[in-house]
Parts: C-alpha cells; sequence; structure tokens
C-alpha cells in the first residue's frame, strides 16, 4: 500500500507538536514494548497498528494528530489528520 508523503511545513497541524522525546519503553495501554509511536502533542507512548493500535485509539479520543516513531531505528511522523507521512 502507498502512503503519502508531504512535506512538514505542509501539514497544519505540524505547528501541533511539543513533544518529541521520552524514556517510556511500552505502551501506555498495554504491555507492547515493540513498534511503539509517540504522541508529539502530549508525549503519550503507544503501540501501533501491529499490535493493538492504542495510537490511532488515541487520536480518536484526544484528536492530537501527529505521532512519531519512538525506539525504532527508523524516524517519521505520521498526520491523522493529513493521513500522510511528513518529511
Ligand atoms: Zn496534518
Ligand atoms: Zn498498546
Ligand atoms: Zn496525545
Amino acid at each position: 500500500m502507498e502512503y503519502l508523503r508531504i512535506k512538514r511545513s505542509e501539514c497544519p497541524h505540524s505547528a501541533e507538536i511539543r513533544v518529541t522525546a521520552s524514556e517510556q519503553a511500552k505502551c501506555s495501554q498495554c504491555e507492547a514494548t515493540q513498534h511503539l509511536r509517540q504522541c508529539t502533542s502530549c508525549g503519550g507512548v503507544f503501540c501501533c497498528e501491529s499490535d493493538r493500535a492504542h495510537n490511532t485509539e488515541h487520536f480518536k479520543q484526544t484528536g492530537h494528530p501527529i505521532i512519531k516513531s519512538h525506539g525504532t531505528p527508523y524516524d517519521f511522523l505520521w498526520c491523522y489528520q493529513c493521513n500522510a507521512y511528513l518529511e
């Protein structure tokens, strides 16, 4: 599946990025320690769709738009509102 990639400056939600680091090494909602994502609005750490999708649940509950990869060897930002990766 192909995902949209847009420039960070093209995402109107990128101004909401406030937190980009955390020492937390597991999901706030379950025991998952792999494929973690961090909410860049509140800093919460959650598992991804490969586990129980607590990242998506968090977005649905709070509307916090952008997550980043957390503790993975590669870095990315994903905006739920734009439905796109930010470069
Ligand atoms: Zn956006
Ligand atoms: Zn989880
Ligand atoms: Zn959040």
